[in-house]
């Protein structure tokens, strides 16, 4: 099996910088005020790990999708705000990323000071894995630590090609990222049965091939929310305006064939909140499946399915969450995800939660606490999950490993 260089294998000489690479791509609102920071609260352990090694930290994440260098909107500096305040301590700040505030702060930079750069997407190098990048930035420091496990499914200069600038011996995942990929790990090679995956949200095709790899790996599949619809469509059922990908229809088909094949008990939604536009003052109908007006779209999962998928997951023993049951920001068509976040919180099976928008359902549910682990990435987690190995652990595994 593939080991990962973790952060405790390294010998941190005492005074030294480390660049840690965080995923602080925390979700703010239109004032820029964090509202959520677990991914920053994640991080933690690692930065005083690091300081507690007598050494200082240079952080570094990206932040939303900056287009054309940098936009307020965009900027870390409500990160290094809430970071100072969840750690009591001051967080240095940097207006640049490999610029000449970066370096100068940098040079300055103390142990058991903490730095924080501007958001590393301001660099245009940073998502094509420029090496010239990697390179100005592991200028900073004498060891690198990656603890961004939400980018590690992507090829970016600072998860990718900075690893060619440190040897084996100066680079490591951080202790999230760890965690990260033993329970992802361990959900896919171990799972204790039966092991259920529940999954939603609106598109069957970002989920379709983890859905695929998924089949031969567990004893039931719940599928909730928009993509419901694209299967339902294939079982024959008129779902009227509700979401649907026609071109994934037959594909949709497959998988509910090959489950029947695999012995893979498949649950579907029987019945919908349906209403006739996006919004939360539009009147809603409690409908069977098999009866949604034309005109009418399926936003939620009904109290019947919400039964229903309550007695599958019953005698789980491990449970994957990836996707809302419904159209789950709006108050009206919440209810089936909050309920459904219930019902697997309290279950008493080894629970992964992954995805951002599953998690801020659990969050509002008000379940955090009961689920076994919440995983901070969406993409990564489920290329995890697929059994696809990510470019980003890659480059951190033992070289006699790979
Ligand atoms: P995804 O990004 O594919 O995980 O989808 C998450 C989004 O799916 C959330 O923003 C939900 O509002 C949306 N969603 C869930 N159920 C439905 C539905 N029945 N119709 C339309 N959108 C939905």
């Amino acid at each position: 099996m593939s080991e990962i260089i973790s952060i405790k294998d390294i010998e941190f000489k005492s005074g030294s910088k480390v660049l840690v690479r965080c995923d602080f791509n925390t979700p703010m609102d239109e004032f820029n005020n964090i509202t959520d920071d677990r991914r920053i609260r994640s991080v933690i352990p690692t930065i005083r790990y690091i300081l507690d090694q007598g050494c200082s930290v240079i952080l570094a994440s990206h932040l939303g999708r900056p287009k054309n260098g940098y936009e307020d909107k965009y900027s870390l500096l409500p990160v290094a705000k809430r970071l100072g305040r969840l750690m009591d301590r001051e967080i240095k700040f940097a207006h640049d990323v490999v610029g000449h505030d970066a370096k100068e702060k940098v040079q300055k930079l103390q142990s058991g000071e903490i730095l924080l750069l501007e958001n590393l997407r301001f660099e245009k190098g940073e998502t094509k894995d420029d090496i010239n990048l990697a390179k100005s930035l592991s200028e900073f420091a004498n060891y690198y630590i990656n603890d961004a496990f939400g980018v590690c499914h992507r090829a970016h200069s600072s998860v990718h090609a900075i690893t060619q600038c440190y040897d084996s011996e100066h680079k490591a995942a951080g202790f999230l990222l760890i965690k990260e990929i033993e329970f992802g790990q361990n959900l896919i090679r171990h799972p204790s049965r039966p092991f259920v995956a529940v999954t939603g949200g609106s598109k069957v095709s970002g989920k379709l091939q983890a859905l695929t790899n998924l089949l031969p790996r567990i004893d039931k599949l719940i599928i909730g929310g928009g993509m419901a619809f694209t299967f339902l469509k294939a079982l024959g059922e008129n779902i009227g305006n509700s979401l649907l990908e026609e071109e994934l229809v037959e594909e949709a088909s497959n998988i509910l064939k090959k489950g029947r094949e695999l012995g893979v008990k498949i649950y579907l939604p029987v019945d919908v909140v349906a209403a006739q536009s996006f919004s939360n003052d539009s009147a809603i109908k409690y409908v069977p499946v098999q009866e949604i007006p034309n005109g009418w779209m399926g936003l939620d999962i009904g109290p019947a399915s919400v039964k229903l998928f309550k007695e599958a997951i019953a005698d789980a023993q491990t449970i994957w969450w990836n996707g809302p049951m419904g159209v789950f920001e709006m108050d009206k068509f919440s209810k089936g995800s909050i309920k459904m976040s219930h019902a697997i919180g309290e279950s008493f099976a080894t629970t992964v939660v992954g995805g951002g928008d599953t998690a801020d359902v659990v969050e509002r549910a008000g379940d955090t606490d009961e689920m076994t682990f919440i995983s901070t990435g969406g993409g990564a987690s489920l290329e995890l999950i697929e059994g696809k190995e990510l470019p980003g652990v890659r480059v951190l595994l033992r070289e006699d490993d790979i």
